[in-house]
């Protein structure tokens, strides 16, 4: 990959978690929560948890930069692994460990990756559209990551629309506003407007890539838009999404919250003919490479959910803390049940990393990761911390759901009496089996099961989806012949039909090494 030309630094570069906050203050966005405009959102009690577990990645950096950070092959300086393009399979992988680290360090959403694999996607497509058609989107796309580089940015993956009548094409909705698109263009570049929802660490990021949500047709060539936003762009709004138990960070105290330091975030982004200059403007009009963009993506950040076995891994702690807590770390159906949440954890992980380690070259000289994979891995994030959920709170117990408030724990009264009647194992306080029964819910059902579980369900596409990538792939035909030579079947072989049994996914598959 070659560097783009420099441009002037305005800005200082980011490199430590303080100067991230920092990065943040001063920006005037239009953020709603509760009805009002928030003033500072970096002050904001229940916002600042989720700042503060994007932070935590430029921290892990300075700790470990070997893990979370990179040299820039545009700048040649140091940068965060999150805005990286891979150029190896070795550097999918190591992006799969960052983001397990990650999980076990905040045991939540750090809310990077989506910006992540859609720069790796638009190098890869930005190439093959400029190939075909000419267009010049390939070099601005390298000159905005070298700019995104030189300040070690954060940047957030705006692909989600709200859809309206989900049977319907953009074109056809009630509303055109449904799907966000061009509006106008000018000599100085194009005006969106439209809605983006569920936006991943928005308001925590710098910049935001707009892209297309799905496949599109010749007449959704306004909705085949590709662009990047500053997130304080004049004509954007952000209003909060709100997460299950999300006031207890305003009550004071620590206990309740479960996880007082680190929280995920999303909003809904409204666009009101916000204006792109040319130069960050990516894809306008191509829709024939709409469902390669979106593909491309999801192949990414379908692996990129390895994240939950790092959450994992501080639920299946949290449950064994609980069971040492109650005095019952030796009964076998315990520890049976720690071992089918660990099972279920590493199966998460192993896919996603195969599908890195099984990942090939684009014509970009990006790397991608392996489709079908990243999808196997994906699906089984649709469930499986849904059941690990399910066995944390079997080993909590019934407290998890129908403990007393802190406030009752420090009540010079009713304190005493909880510290008695609460009480685990003699030699544990009672306040630390109160503290990880919180962080049990608030895990499976407080703030964070918003990120170990439903974005799990939803996030990069919901269950269906998958099992649509997985279905196109699943080289039937090839499989029904390996069955009938055993079998003994006659068969008649026609080498063009075997040729073709031996693309796609067994391609990859049987490839060795120096092919
Ligand atoms: C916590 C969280 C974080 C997220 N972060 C981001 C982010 O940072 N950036 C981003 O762009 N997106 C993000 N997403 C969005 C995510 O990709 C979507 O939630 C997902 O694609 C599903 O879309 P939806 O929520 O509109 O659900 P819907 O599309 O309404 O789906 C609901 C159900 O309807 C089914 N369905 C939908 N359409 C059809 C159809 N045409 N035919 C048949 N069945 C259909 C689905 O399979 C599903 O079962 C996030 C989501 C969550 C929950
Ligand atoms: S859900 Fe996981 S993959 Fe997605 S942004 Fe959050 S931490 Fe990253």
């Amino acid at each position: 990959m070659d560097t783009a030309p420099p441009e002037t630094l305005t800005r200082p570069k980011i490199v430590t978690g303080e100067d991230y906050i920092n990065s943040l203050r001063g920006r005037n966005l239009t953020v709603y929560l509760f009805g009002e405009l928030v003033e500072e959102p970096v002050d904001h009690p229940m916002i600042r948890p989720s700042i503060n577990a994007l932070a935590e990645t430029y921290d892990l950096a300075v700790r470990e930069p070997e893990l979370a950070s990179t040299i820039s092959p545009f700048t040649g300086e140091r940068i965060s692994r999150f805005l990286h393009v891979c150029a190896s399979t070795d550097d999918l992988v190591l992006q799969n460990k960052m983001q397990r680290k990650l999980g076990q360090l905040t045991g939540t959403c750090f809310q990077r990756c989506v910006g992540m694999d859609a720069l790796n996607t638009l190098h890869s497509v930005t190439f093959e559209m400029d190939e075909k058609h000419g267009t010049p989107y390939h070099e601005r796309f390298k000159a905005f990551i070298t700019r995104m580089h030189r300040h070690n940015y954060v940047i957030g993956g705006a692909m989600t629309d709200v859809k309206g009548d989900r049977s319907l094409p953009p074109h056809q909705q009630a509303d055109p506003d449904l799907f966000v698109h061009v509006t106008r263009r000018t000599d100085a570049g194009l005006y969106l407007t439209g809605a983006k929802a569920h936006q991943t660490g928005c308001i925590n990021s710098h910049w935001m890539i707009i892209m297309p949500t799905m496949r599109l047709g010749e007449h959704d060539r306004d909705y085949a838009i590709v662009g990047a936003v500053p997130v304080d762009a004049e004509g954007l709004t952000y209003i909060y999404g709100r997460q299950s138990c999300d006031t207890r960070s305003m009550e004071g105290g620590s206990i309740d919250v479960g996880n007082a330091r680190f929280s995920g975030q999303e909003a809904m982004v409204i666009l009101e003919d916000v204006f792109i200059p040319w130069k960050n403007v990516f894809m306008d009009g191509e829709v024939d490479f709409a469902s390669m963009l979106v593909e491309r993506f999801t192949t990414y950040h379908r692996r990129s959910y390895v994240c939950k076995s790092g959450v994992g891994d501080v639920l299946i702690g949290a449950a064994a803390a609980m069971a040492d807590f109650n005095g019952i770390p030796k009964a076998s159906h315990i520890k049976d049940k720690l071992v089918e949440m660990t099972h279920l954890n590493e199966t998460i992980y192993a896919t996603g990393i195969a599908a890195s380690h099984q990942g090939h070259a684009t014509k970009s000289g990006a790397y991608i990761c392996d489709d079908m994979l990243a999808n196997v891995c994906k699906h089984h994030v649709t469930k499986m911390p849904y059941e690990i959920g399910r066995i944390a709170q079997d080993l909590a117990g019934g407290m998890v759901a129908t403990m007393p408030s802190e406030k009752e724990l420090n009540h010079p009264r009713i304190g005493a009496l909880l510290k008695k009647y609460l009480k685990g194992k003699a030699d544990v306080p009672t306040e630390d089996r109160m503290r990880m029964l919180r962080l049990i819910e608030n895990m499976t059902l407080g703030r964070n099961a918003v990120g170990y579980l439903t974005e799990s369900l939803h996030g990069a596409g919901s269950p269906q989806a998958q099992r649509i990538q997985i279905a196109r792939q699943m080289q039937l035909e090839y499989k029904k012949r390996l069955a009938m030579v055993l079998a003994g079947i006659e068969i008649e072989a026609d080498p063009e039909a075997v040729a073709d049994e031996l693309g796609g996914y067994f391609a990859r598959v049987f490839k060795l090494p120096d092919e």
